[in-house]
């Protein structure tokens, strides 16, 4: 890489309270892009892993974007909007060119509506839908997700039918991801949230059980299957474990219990990176998170080119479907490796290209 770090700004603004953080690891293949998080125990740390995260994984999807992350700390007592106004107004010379902004934990349509309002329209994605945007509510991470296991499973002659997939969190990513795989014919036997588990062998449906957490606030009260613990997920008897929530979720006390012989990694680093090679040695498939949940991405970088929603969907497909097939193609055994240098080699060869390196 050229240098580490591009840019690594601290941002404070004493009349609202902000103290803010945007890291731009990375802007060889096009303006870094990542989203902002609202956190309280933010550190410049965090969001350092994040922006370089942000490169590879724009990268790997082939998209037009460095890599980059901003953050602000969450004080008590802070007028949120107030904050990101002023975030956005401090930033105003990067954003749009050097850097794309976009929400992450704590952040919505909003928010990204005021810094649209403040540095432009081309600044920021996931606006609301009536400013252009593509809010994450359409589904694309979790429909990424499920075209992922799709893509690997086509790649080795098989299909996606009859499938039996545990996925954690009932969330945004969760609940799509379910929705997709059971239109692609999977059988989705469990699925977790904060409560729990709810695990019925002969399989889950959707609409029911979207209905079940609507109604009930958790997966939990619905009235087909058993109810176990969230942890009990990660042991079930199935051929396809989608972590969708926590990170390391799989680590050295219950990676020894995982028998599901796919991981499609929906959250980010949901298991410890040196037990993801050692479960590569044992025959599970992993399909790791930056590949595997592009989807949001995609559909941002959709947004920046004034697409609609049926286009979104259309252009995650390909992608996703394209990555995987490079990824297994490198290596088929230890897929973050493969993946990460495919990323690598593309940044690389951006850099040489625009006289960075030779
Ligand atoms: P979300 O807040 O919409 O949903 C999180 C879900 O996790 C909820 O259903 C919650 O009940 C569940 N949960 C919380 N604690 C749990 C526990 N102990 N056991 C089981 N479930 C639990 O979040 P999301 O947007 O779906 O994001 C989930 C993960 O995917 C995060 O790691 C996020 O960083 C990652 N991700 C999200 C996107 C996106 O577009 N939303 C994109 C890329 C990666």
């Amino acid at each position: 890489m050229k240098e580490d770090f591009e840019k690594i700004i601290e941002v404070k603004d004493s009349r609202t309270g902000l103290h803010g953080f945007c890291v731009i690891h990375n802007t060889a293949r096009g303006p870094g892009k990542g989203g902002i998080r609202f956190a309280k125990n933010l550190t410049v740390d965090e969001v350092k892993g994040l922006a370089e995260a942000m490169t590879w994984k724009n990268a790997m999807a082939d998209l037009p974007f460095g890599g980059a992350k901003s953050g602000i700390i969450a004080r008590e007592g802070l007028d949120k909007k107030a904050v990101v106004r002023a975030f956005a107004k401090r930033l105003k010379g990067i954003l749009g060119s050097e850097y794309i902004a976009g929400p992450d934990m704590r952040m919505g349509e909003e928010e990204m509506a005021i810094i649209a309002d403040e540095a432009g329209f081309h600044s920021v994605t996931g606006k609301p839908a009536t400013m252009g945007g593509l809010p994450h509510e359409l589904g694309s991470t979790g429909y990424g997700v499920a075209l992922s296991l799709q893509a690997a499973q086509e790649y080795f002659g098989k299909g996606v039918e009859g499938l039996t997939v545990a996925i954690e969190g009932f969330g945004n990513v969760g609940t799509f991801t379910m929705k997709f795989l059971e239109e692609m014919g999977a059988k989705i036997v469990a699925v977790s949230d904060s409560k729990g588990t709810i695990y019925a062998k002969e399989g889950l449906k959707y609409d029911d059980l979207y209905k079940t957490k609507k109604e009930k606030g958790t997966v939990t009260a619905h009235p087909v299957g058993e109810k176990l613990t969230t942890a009990q997920l990660f042991e079930l008897d199935v051929d396809v474990l989608i972590p969708g929530a926590r990170p390391y979720v799989i680590n050295e006390e219950n990676v020894g219990k995982v028998k599901a012989k796919i991981i499609v990694e929906a959250a980010n680093i949901p298991i410890e990176p040196k037990l993801e090679e050692m479960l590569a040695e044992k025959g599970v498939l992993i399909i790791p998170d930056f590949v595997a949940n592009a989807g949001g991405v995609i559909s941002s970088w959709c947004e920046t080119r004034g697409w609609d929603e049926e286009t979104m969907f259309k252009v995650v497909e390909k992608k996703i479907r394209k990555n995987v097939k490079a990824m297994l193609e490198r290596d088929e055994r230890y897929t973050r490796k493969a993946a990460l240098s495919i990323a690598k080699e593309r940044v690389e060869d951006a850099e040489v290209k625009r006289g960075w390196r030779s």
